[in-house]
């Protein structure tokens, strides 16, 4: 990997092959085991991280609680000086921490680079937004009384990622959470504690120069262990968590009998309806990367081609023919379109899901297979691999998170489309290819996508940080990034103000003494 630049990134994040793993601001103090860190990209050790313990989560908590007095004082637009200068450091290290997201997790340099890129977006956005953290005013129906609604900060923000975006999903909710005054404790997936590492590193050093309390970014690491001290502990206000459904499920209902609130991000089952009325050259294109790319570990990956019975076979064709173009690696690269799964577990996945679909009635029209040899031996290299299958399936029902493409017919009208891309758990993203405006506003429309995202002549892959990110259904209903999503690390309150010398009561209601 040396070849790629690998030990000079690491160098510049100030990797080292030990890692401490806890730290509030630039504070690094260690005591738990260790996670070792292997590159599914040549299977290589790239570094340790020591877990957080009892005591150290305790310190943590501490110095948050510590900082979000101070913090919760300090003027929102100056807040949002912070997050600009973060955003600065980002700039100056896009090429290294994108390498180290592409070596730690597997996706291509590219797409490494576009997840930094997406950390810097959504920089430029807080700070923004650092100005505009609106409440409303409202007419009292008192005469001599003013109303108006405000909004607070909310405490410690807890953050748990998942590993397939292992630095941008923590930058949609620290930098907002942070300009919101909010102070944050992030715990990174055990799959890629390094990345962590380097962001921690990069902000430790924006907040030290700034003479900003510690505590205002915390990092945790560890597996669902150290979740489990977030999700159960009351000082925590908010849980944002993503990953899978199965977890947040549990998260959702620990944080929920603690009637704290939470933020849940989980699986997606992704579908692409491809009607008569599609531009075929762009269905291609979209359903491709977005059923391949990121070696098909993202939240919103096409999973389901959902294709009308009068254009099947020639689409079956053009995607079939598209795969065979597919070249597949070494992420870091630039000629490779696949890369490796995260591990053996997540090869496992991919090979039981292509025997089950298999059982269940369906047919390979690309086969799968794990590579092996020269350049593939970390073992995590699989072939993207597209199956015929029906809507029905419980395989297809179920988010295997692996290149698996099922291509699903469907008869008459759009509505029918639109039913089995409905017909799942899971309500993330969905997309429609068509030129037939009555079909793609139906599509949009009360009676169409149930998903969190709906798009038209676009894939399912993929999303800018403007608009509000996330799903329905299993998906867990959380919104981050863009929009008004900022409003849930924040706590509304309402004012209501007299500045008569009455004491009239709402509704009329008379009260005399
Ligand atoms: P995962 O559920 O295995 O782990 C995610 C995180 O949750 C990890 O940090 C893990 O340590 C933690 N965790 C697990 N159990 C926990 C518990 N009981 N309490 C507290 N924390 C716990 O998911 P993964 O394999 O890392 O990621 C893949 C999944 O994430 C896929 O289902 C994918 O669709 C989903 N995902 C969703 C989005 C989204 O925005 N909707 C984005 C990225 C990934």
């Amino acid at each position: 990997a040396s070849d790629f630049g690998i030990e000079k990134a690491l160098n510049q994040l100030g990797i080292s092959e030990f890692n401490k793993g806890t730290s509030t601001g630039s504070d690094w103090f260690s005591g738990g085991d260790e996670i070792s860190s292997y590159s599914p990209v040549d299977g290589l050790l790239i570094g340790k991280v020591t877990t957080t313990t009892k005591e150290n989560y305790e310190q943590v908590l501490e110095k948050a609680q510590v900082a979000f007095k101070e913090w919760r004082t300090v003027p929102a637009p100056q807040r949002g000086e912070i997050v600009r200068q973060f955003g600065e450091e980002l700039r100056k290290l896009k090429e290294p921490l994108g390498k180290l997201v592409s070596y730690e997790m597997g996706k291509s340099y590219q797409e490494g680079l576009g997840e930094v890129q997406e950390m810097i977006d959504i920089c430029d956005f807080a700070v923004g937004l650092s100005r505009q953290l609106h409440g409303l005013t409202m007419h009292s129906e008192r005469p001599g009384h003013r109303m108006y609604e405000q909004y607070h900060p909310l405490g410690i923000v807890g953050i748990i990622s998942a590993f397939n975006f292992p630095v941008a999903v923590w930058a949609w909710n620290t930098t907002l959470a942070w300009i919101c005054g909010d102070v944050c404790v992030w715990k990174p997936s055990e799959k890629t504690p390094l990345c962590g590492v380097a962001c921690q590193n990069i902000i430790a050093k924006v907040l030290e120069k700034n003479n900003v309390p510690e505590g205002i970014s915390c990092l945790v690491n560890g597996d669902y262990k150290v979740g489990e001290m977030m999700t159960t502990d009351k000082r925590i206000p908010l849980i944002s968590a993503t990953g899978s459904t199965r977890m947040g499920k549990i998260v959702g209902a620990t944080v929920g009998g603690r009637l704290g609130k939470s933020l849940l991000e989980l699986g997606g089952n992704n579908a692409i309806i491809v009607t008569p009325d599609a531009d075929i050259k762009m269905t291609v294109i979209g359903a491709v990367f977005g059923a391949v790319g990121t070696a098909g570990q993202r939240c919103t990956s096409t999973r389901r081609l959902i294709i009308h019975d009068s254009i099947y076979e020639g689409v079956k064709k053009a995607v079939v023919d598209a795969y065979a173009q597919l070249n597949i690696g070494n992420p870091l690269d630039e000629n490779n379109h696949v890369g490796p799964l995260i591990d053996k577990d997540a090869v496992k996945g991919y090979e039981d899901a292509l025997v089950k679909v298999v059982e269940e009635g369906g047919t390979m029209v690309v086969e799968g297979g794990v590579l092996s040899g020269d350049g593939y031996e970390s073992g995590c290299y699989v072939k993207p691999a597209i199956a015929e299958a029906e809507g029905s399936y419980k395989i297809v029902q179920h988010e295997t998170f692996a290149p698996v493409l099922y291509l699903l017919k469907y008869t008459g009208d759009v509505e029918n489309a639109i039913d089995i891309q409905n017909g799942v758990a899971q309500g993330l993203s969905s997309a429609i290819m068509t030129n037939n405006l009555r079909e793609a506003e139906r599509f949009l429309s009360v009676a169409g996508s149930d998903c969190g995202i709906a798009n038209v002549n676009i894939g399912t892959s993929g999303a800018e940080i403007g608009g509000a990110f996330g799903g329905e259904k299993d998906t867990g209903g959380g919104r981050e990034s863009g929009s008004d999503a900022w409003k849930i690390y924040m706590r509304r309150q309402t004012n209501t103000i007299n500045y008569t010398t009455e004491l009239p009561l709402a509704q009329g209601i008379k009260f005399d003494l």
